[in-house]
C-alpha cells in the first residue's frame, strides 16, 4: 500500500517550536533500488547501503555551498569490509561497498542483521564546504546498525543532540519495497518541555519501515515525530542515485598519473580499463587514446 507520492524521492524539511527544532524526512525507494540493482547487492547490504544513502541525502541539504560535497564511511572489520556514501549538495548520492554480496543470517524477529555485516568500526564523515580543510568527524561505531551511529555522530562530532531513524525494507524478491528516514535535532536553548514531548513521541513511534509501508509520506513521519507541536514545512528537495563520474574526470585522472605510469599502460599494448566502483561503469581507453593522453600530460609538466 505504497504512498503515490513515495514513488518519486524527496526530502522534506520543517521547523516546530519557533525553530529550536528542526527536522527532514525523506523517502528514497528508487535512490536504494538503484544501488541494489547497480551494485548487485544481497538483501542485509540493501539495507546498509540505503540506511546510509537516506542519512547522506538528508546531510546533503543541510550544506549550503553550490559545490559542497559529503561522504560518509564505514570502515569496519565485518564480511562487508565497510560501505562508503557520497553525496552533493543537490541531493545526488552514490554508493559503494567492496563485498556486496554479504549473507549473514537473519535476526530472531526476522530482521535484516545488518550490524552482523557491517561489524566493529568507525563512522567518519567528510565534508568539503570549499574552504581550506575538509571538515572530517570521527566516531567508533555504536551498533552498527547506522541510524545510533548517526545519532551518535550528531551528538559527539556535531554538538547537535538528535534523534535518526532509517529504514530499507525489500520485497520477496530481494528489491526495494521501501527505504527512507528522518532525522530530527535540537537547537540550542530547545525547552526542556519540547524535548519531554519529542522524547514521548519517540517512545511511541512506530519503525521508519513500518510508517513507509503503510503509506506514511515524509511529511506524514516528521507529523508523527514532532506530534503536539506546531509544524513548519520548509522546502523539499529531489534527491536520487546519480554518479558524477564521466570520460572526461576519468581521462584528468589518467593524466594525473604522470609520464611514467602512462608510458607503462602504452607498453602492454593493449585497452587500459578504468572501473568506477559507484555506478559500475567502465571507461576503455586505446592505445592510440593512451598516447594522446601520455602527450597531455606531457604539456602539463612542462
Ligand atoms: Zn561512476
Amino acid at each position: 500500500m505504497l504512498n503515490e507520492k513515495c514513488l518519486k524521492d524527496y526530502i522534506v524539511t520543517a521547523t516546530a517550536a519557533d525553530a529550536h527544532i528542526r527536522a527532514f524526512a525523506c523517502t528514497t525507494l528508487n535512490m536504494a533500488e538503484e544501488s541494489r540493482r547497480l551494485h548487485n547487492t544481497s538483501p542485509v547490504m540493501s539495507a546498509a547501503l540505503g540506511r546510509l544513502m537516506s542519512a547522506a541525502a538528508m546531510m546533503s541539504i543541510m550544506m549550503k555551498g553550490d559545490r559542497d560535497k559529503l561522504t560518509i564511511q564505514i570502515k569496519s572489520d565485518g564480511p562487508s569490509q565497510g560501505v562508503t556514501v557520497c553525496a552533493d549538495s543537490h541531493g545526488n548520492v552514490k554508493s559503494y561497498t567492496p563485498v556486496p554480496d554479504v549473507i549473514v543470517p537473519a535476526r530472531s524477529n526476522g530482521h535484516l542483521n545488518v550490524s552482523g555485516a557491517i561489524g566493529n568500526g568507525d563512522l567518519i564523515v567528510v565534508k568539503d564546504l570549499g574552504l581550506k580543510e575538509p571538515y572530517v568527524g570521527r566516531i567508533p561505531l555504536q551498533t552498527g546498525e547506522i541510524a545510533e551511529d548517526m545519532t551518535y555522530y550528531f551528538a559527539a562530532s556535531e554538538q547537535t543532540p538528535s534523534s535518526v531513524g532509517l529504514g530499507v525494507l525489500m520485497n520477496r524478491d530481494n528489491t526495494v519495497r521501501c527505504a527512507g528516514g528522518f532525522i530530527v535535532q535540537l537547537m540550542p536553548d530547545a525547552g526542556d518541555e519540547v524535548i519531554s514531548v519529542i522524547e514521548e513521541n519517540l517512545r511511541n513511534l512506530k519503525s521508519v519501515t513500518e510508517m513507509l509501508d503503510a503509506g506514511l509520506t515524509p511529511e506524514d513521519m516528521i507529523g508523527e515525530v514532532l506530534k503536539g507541536l506546531d509544524i513548519h514545512f520548509h522546502e523539499s528537495y529531489d534527491t536520487a542515485y546519480k554518479c558524477d563520474c564521466s570520460r572526461e574526470r576519468v581521462e584528468r585522472a589518467l593524466i594525473s598519473l604522470g609520464e611514467k605510469e602512462i608510458v607503462a599502460l602504452i607498453k602492454e599494448n593493449k585497452d587500459a580499463e578504468i572501473h568506477c566502483d559507484f555506478c559500475e561503469k567502465d571507461y576503455v581507453f586505446g592505445p592510440g587514446q593512451l598516447k594522446e593522453i601520455l602527450k597531455k600530460s606531457r604539456e602539463l609538466s612542462q
